[in-house]
Order: structure tokens, then sequence, then C-alpha cells
């Protein structure tokens, strides 16, 4: 950065959202009419629609998107991932990560100003009800000063009925995601009392939008949200960010009228009260700038009023507001795709090379194994079924290496529903003779009728002499 476009750092000040005593800075930003609003407004109200009829479609018979985490089960676009699908989820966390750098590399904090659930909910949803309850701006900001900030004015007691509904309804749609749509509906309409720790999970997340949209606010985006933080890593000079182009600007000057030699800005402040986290973006480039466009909105309004050229800020980069020229080529606009191409192959590949089914043989619970009443050892097995196929099929169930002994198989096959798992129950008797030194290796195989089968090996136990001490019968009891 040459020195004459170095801006003065800002005096005193530690965080926007904090006053110089520690109190809190209440940001009520004005809003700011322009071409930029039009076209996040209509994208911020598209995803909330998305956001909500998300939970409602399905893809193949099963949710387009189901993050069922007691069952360790995520459903992406109606296909299933499993616990045992660590591979392919981490590949998928992995390449959207990767996806994540390449934007802000490319197009800066265009996440956080028109796409982040914080920012959509808050500028398009929250602080408009917020306005139309306190009488816009000015009102919010008389209120600040009354007793208690406020609080206890009936305005804006009734804003806040409005935000409890509103992050009651929110808190419903986030879970919807977790739980499904029917089970929701389940919950929904019985007596909390009937399913007590889904409503604390409930009321929980109503708690926590209502603080966070209430209360928080943009302290989220300024101290909480990692993203921001790791802004200065992720962007280069050539990024795209919204800048305030101090070259033209400055000197500032207040007034319509433009002196010799003065910059274009007129000192307004109108950049600075519409800011949503407080800032002034005419002290640079700043972590808290959520790249939102409303400090270009307001500027463009200024400017057209002064009879000046609009874009004193605008989308540009450190570079282009330099006269620097770009480089040809910039290392991490190659490298972040070919990281992405890697991560996005390797989970295809994976996932096309997926097997139908998943089959896990677990040892039944209890004893190791019991001595029955003729002498034969008894094992339980349990066997996991997981139909990662998107119709219901009914899986065989045999075990190879048992010639001289019985299987009892209550359920075989075991029917199992499109992307549902389902666990049987196996015995397996032999005669002591079949083990040798305390085991006898197996194999159960698992068949699903449509031309996949899966074996999986696994090590019966039994006594280790003829006459172990430990033998014990089916009720417990020392033989
Ligand atoms: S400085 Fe401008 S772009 Fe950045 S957060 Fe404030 S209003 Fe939005
Ligand atoms: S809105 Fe434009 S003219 Fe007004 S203070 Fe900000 S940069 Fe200067």
């Amino acid at each position: 950065m040459s020195t004459s476009s170095i801006p003065a750092a800002a005096p005193g000040r530690v965080l926007a959202t904090l006053n110089e005593d520690g109190t809190r800075r209440w940001i009520r930003p004005r809003p700011s009419p322009g071409g930029f609003l039009r076209w996040r407004r209509a994208v911020a109200y598209l995803l909330m629609l998305v956001f909500l009829v998300i939970p409602y479609l399905r893809m193949g018979g099963r949710p387009l998107v189901l993050l069922d985490l007691p069952r360790r089960e995520f459903t992406l676009f109606g296909t299933v991932f499993l616990a045992t699908d660590m591979l392919l989820l981490m590949l998928l966390l992995v390449g959207t990560v990767f996806a994540v750098f390449l934007l802000t590399a490319l197009a800066g904090r265009v996440w956080c100003g028109w796409a982040c659930p914080q920012t959509v909910y808050m500028e398009f949803l929250f602080r408009p009800i917020e306005r139309l309850f306190e009488g816009g701006r000015s009102g919010s900001l008389q209120l600040d000063r009354e007793r208690w900030g406020g609080f206890l004015n009936g305005r804006r007691l009734a804003k806040n009925g409005v935000y409890l509904v509103l992050s009651l309804f929110l808190a419903h749609t986030f879970l919807a995601y977790f739980v499904g749509v029917d089970q929701l509906e389940v919950w929904v309409r019985r007596s909390p009392l009937d399913h007590p720790t889904s409503f604390i999970v409930m009321a929980g997340t109503t708690a926590l939008i209502l603080f966070d949209f209430g209360w928080f606010r943009e302290q989220t985006c300024l101290v909480a949200c990692p993203y921001g933080r790791i802004q200065s890593v992720l962007l280069d000079r050539e990024s795209l960010i919204v800048a305030y182009d101090y070259n033209r600007g400055e000197p500032r000057t207040k007034g319509r009228a433009k002196a010799e030699g003065s910059g274009d800005c007129i000192d307004c402040s109108a950049c600075v009260t519409t800011c949503p986290t407080g800032i002034d973006i005419r002290d640079g480039l700043q972590m808290e700038c959520i790249h939102c466009t409303q400090c270009a909105d307001a500027c463009d309004d200024i400017m057209r009023r002064v009879d000046r050229p609009t874009g004193l800020i605008r989308y540009s980069s450190r570079d282009a507001l330099e006269g620097v020229p770009g480089r040809k080529l910039r290392p991490r606009v190659v490298l972040y795709p070919a990281a992405l191409a890697l991560s996005f192959g390797g989970f295809l590949v994976a996932l096309n090379g997926r097997a139908p089914a998943d089959v896990t043989v677990l040892r039944g619970l209890g004893e190791p194994y019991v001595i029955e009443a003729d002498g034969r050892v008894a094992n339980q097995l349990r066997v996991k079924i997981a139909n990662r196929t998107n119709v219901a099929r009914r899986y065989a169930i045999s075990v190879d290496g048992v010639e001289t002994g019985t299987v009892i198989a209550p359920d075989n096959p075991l029917p199992v529903d499109a992307g549902n798992t389902e666990v049987t129950t196996l015995f397996i008797m032999l005669p002591r003779s079949a083990f040798h030194d305390g085991e006898k290796q197996v194999t159960v195989r698992v068949d699903d009728g449509g031309g996949y089968t899966d074996r999986v090996s696994y090590r019966l136990v039994g006594p280790e002499t003829e006459h172990d001490d430990h033998d014990r019968t089916r009720d417990g009891e020392p033989r």
C-alpha cells in the first residue's frame, strides 16, 4: 500500500460494539435504499424460503437433507451416509472448506454479506421488524436512552414478543434438519410432558436464536465467527472487497461545495450510520466489515445528490484501488481449485465405489458364550445391516464354517427399508470340539438378493479346554 493511501486509525476504539467505558454500543443502522440492497433483499428472501422448504423436500424416497445425529446417519440429496462413511464425509467437508477458501479469494466476504444466515435473518427480518415497531433508527436510539435501555417500553416489549414467536418458528425449522418433519410434527402435536427432552432442546434452541438476533446480534460476526477472523489469511491484494476509494475521497471536506484540492468525500457519515457492524469503512479494510455493501448504497445516494460520480465506495481490490496492475496468475486461485477438484473428485470416486449395504457383526450382550444343556457351545451375535439403496431389500444371512453346528436366525431374511438400518440376532451352536484354543473362525454372509453379497469374518469364542473352569450354562450357572 502506498503511504498516501494508509488510512488513519480510529482513535480510542476497541470494538465497534463497545463504548470506551466498556458498555455495549448498540448499533442501529439506517437502511440505505439502492441497487445492492434490492439484490441482497431478493437473495435473502429466496434463501429464507429455501431454508424453510428443504426439510420438506424428498429425493429418491429419502429426505433431501436429514442430519440424524442420534442414529449417526446423514442424508444429503437423498444419499445416506453412515458412521462408517467417515472418509466420504471428511472429503466432502474438506472440499467445502476449499470451496469457501476459493470463493473468498475471488469474491471476498460475499458469503458474509449476501448469504450467511446471520446476516440474512438479522438484516432482512429482525432489523426491519425492529424499525417497524420502534420507529426507525431514531426511534430505537430514543428508546436506548430510556430507563433500562427502554426494555419496558410497550413498543420494545411488543417487538420482543414478535421476536420470540419468530425464534420459536426458526427453532422448529432448524431442528427439522436434525429430526425430520414427521418427528417434528409429532413433537408439536403432543404435550411437552410426553417428550420432555425434545421440548428442552426446542426451548434451548429458541432461546439461543432469540439471544442471538435480539441481543448478541452483530457481535456474532465480530467476536464469535471464526470465518471473519481468518480473513487476513484468505484474502490477498487482488481479492474483491467492498472498499472506500481513499485516493479519490481524501482529503474529505464537509459540505456540498467542492473546495480546491479536496476529495469527493463530504464527510456526511452516511456510510457509518448505515453500517450494521458500526464501523467506518474509510478506516480501511477491517475484520468487522462483512462486505454487505450498505455503505456503497448509502454513499452512491450521497454522490448523486452532490452531483459527483458514484462508486466512491465500491467493489474493488486493494491493488486496483492503488493502481497496481493485477497478476496474470494468482497462486491461490490455482491451488484452491486443484485442492477442491481433488477433494470432490475423491468423494465422487469413493461414493461410486461404495457398497450398496453396510454389514457389521457384533458380539451379543452378556456372556461371550454359554454351554447348552446338550453340551454345545452357543455364541450370540448381532448383525447390523444398513441398506444404502433406494429400494427396500430382504437380506439373507448365512454362516460359513459351522457345518457341524446349528444356526438360529429368527429374522432371516431380514427386511430393511431403503436407507434404513436394522439389527437382528443370530445364535450359533457348535460342539466343543469345533473350538481350538477357545476360538473358531467363521464367515457371516449377507446376500441382498440383488446380486450383492458381503462377507464378514467373525471369531466365535468357546472353552479353551475340554473342561474349562469358565464354562457357563445358559442360566449362568457353572457346569
Ligand atoms: S463497512 Fe460497509 S460493507 Fe462493511 S459491514 Fe459496514 S456497511 Fe457493510
Ligand atoms: S457516505 Fe460517502 S461521502 Fe459520506 S462520509 Fe461516507 S464516503 Fe464520505
